[in-house]
């Protein structure tokens, strides 16, 4: 197969039948230039040798070139077909033309010579070309003879040899070139499916390639915005490690000078003998109970403050133990009293007779408890303030309900947040730092329970907790687990 050809059928651009035309045409172009240098050779043999009658060989030889030329011709008009039987009939009316000598040599050698030019068909031409062709031949072959001798006589032995083995041959020649055609347009056909699988699989090996590439930049995005992550994650935890030191270090430094203002406030107030018995002047009086009042607002806002640094660098010590919640209820409901002041405010419990013991630190227990209902006494101007709790196989849950101004959903967890407030919190009157709540949730979360709320803004607000119930039965595993809270993103 010649380089061009398989080329141009390598690349898809021609079908079957086109590429065993190209095949076919090659062939046939090798076999007129062959056959057209041997003829000159055999003429060139003869002017120098002088064999014979000058006619006898001179116009076959003719006729040969001329066929020759004829179908290269043809040939280039891409008539294969016209070109292959140019060639094949030139041949043949040669070979008749030195069949009408009557040379015995050359009438005995020359019916086999027309083998040659049968065969060049039965490989260039479909099968159906054969019966014409074997036809013509034997026509020039039996005819010929009798032309030359002017008389019509029974053809000799090779004529008869030479038109069976020219019709076998031409079978032959048609059978195989058919079934080598079909065998090469079959390689091609596999070729090609082969090649047009390797182009797919090359162009899925790009995309993957593309892919992998894409994926990995974005793994390096990743992996840089996670670094980002972890650096602004390190800086936020030192951010609030330092915020909490300072915050710690500043209510310690307020503490002292306020605790001074509290302590001669309530003395100046309350102790006249430690003024040589002279009494305050009552002008005084009402200032003085403004400066002492003001200053334990004051101090428990700081305390709060306090509570939150320690909770933010790790250190606030909870005191975890089996707690009784009734001397707990009982003190915070007679310091509610005080909360309430004058308001038409009725304090309830509504709590099981016997309540169950949890686990928890007493002082921390009161500490949300009291946040709750300060919080309540002063958002409820009217109604009643209800201690409630129920209880299931592990934990307690503990409500504060008021009939206050009450809490839109969209706060319920902002209420929560360290410094928010909702927008009932922004009154004046109600004022507020915004800590109790998130102070309260940390300090559950220490104790392994949790808070939440529920509201209908303008009817109330229940504020709920819960603690672990205390069980004698807990093993000692459980128990180490249960004192050794976890906040959340906050060092153990
Ligand atoms: P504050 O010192 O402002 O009371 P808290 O953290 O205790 O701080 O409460 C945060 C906000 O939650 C309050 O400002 C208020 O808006 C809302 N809140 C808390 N308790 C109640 C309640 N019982 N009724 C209505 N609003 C409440």
């Amino acid at each position: 197969m010649l380089p061009e050809v398989a080329e141009s059928a390598y690349t898809g651009q021609i079908s079957n039948e086109e590429f065993a035309n190209e095949v076919r045409t090659e062939r046939l172009n090798l076999i007129w230039k062959a056959t057209l240098f041997l003829v000159i050779v055999a003429l060139w043999c003869f002017f120098l040798f002088r064999v014979g009658d000058a006619q006898t060989i001179f116009i076959p030889g003719a006729i040969v070139i001329i066929g020759c030329l004829h179908a290269r011709y043809l040939l280039k008009k891409q008539r294969l077909t016209e070109a292959t039987w140019s060639y094949a009939l030139a041949a043949m009316i040669a070979l008749g033309f030195l069949l009408i000598t009557d040379t015995k040599t050359i009438r005995e050698l020359m019916p086999f010579l027309s083998l040659v030019p049968v065969y060049v068909v039965g490989l260039m031409l479909p099968i159906r070309a054969m019966p014409p062709l074997i036809m013509i031949n034997s026509v020039i072959l039996i005819v010929a003879p009798w032309i030359g001798d002017g008389a019509i006589k029974v053809p000799n032995e090779s004529t008869f040899l030479a038109l069976f083995i020219g019709l076998v041959s031409a079978l032959l020649s048609a059978q195989a070139s058919g079934e080598l055609y079909g065998i090469a347009e079959w390689a091609l056909e596999s070729y090609r499916r082969e090649r047009d699988g390797a182009i797919r699989l090359f162009e899925n090996r790009k995309q993957l390639e593309r892919s992998l590439l894409r994926q990995r930049a974005l793994t390096d995005e990743l992996s840089k915005t996670n670094e980002e992550l972890v650096e602004a994650r390190r800086a936020a935890e030192e951010a609030k490690h330092f915020r909490g030191q300072f915050l710690a270090n500043m209510s310690h430094e307020l503490r002292t000078p306020l605790n001074a203002v509290i302590g001669f406030s309530e003395t100046m107030l309350n102790f006249p003998p430690m003024y040589n018995m002279v009494d305050l002047p009552q002008e005084y009086r009402a200032d003085l109970v403004q400066i002492h009042n003001s200053g334990k607002h004051l101090l428990n806002i700081i305390n709060d403050i306090l509570d939150l640094s320690k909770i933010d660098v790790g250190r606030l010590d909870i005191d975890l133990q089996r707690v009784e919640l009734d001397p707990i209820f009982k003190g915070v409901m007679s310091t509610a009293v005080g909360l309430v002041g004058g308001k038409p405010i009725k304090l309830q419990r509504n709590c099981p007779d016997v309540l169950p013991d949890v686990l928890g630190d007493p002082v921390r227990i009161r500490q949300v408890l009291l946040n709750l209902y300060s919080n309540a006494a002063k958002f409820t101007d009217k109604g009643s303030i209800t201690l409630g709790l129920t209880c299931d196989s592990n934990e307690v849950t503990i409500s504060v309900k008021d009939t206050g101004v009450g809490i839109k959903p969209e706060n319920y967890e902002i209420i929560f947040e360290e410094f928010r407030q909702g927008t009932e919190g922004r009154r004046q009157a109600r004022a507020g730092s915004g800590l109790g709540l998130a102070i309260s949730r940390q300090l559950l979360k220490l104790m392994n329970g949790h808070i939440w709320v529920e509201s209908t803004p303008g009817e109330g607000s229940t504020f709920y907790f819960t603690l672990p119930l205390y069980r004698e039965e807990l093993t000692k595993t459980e128990s180490a687990l249960m004192m050794e809270p976890k906040v959340e993103g906050e060092p153990a």
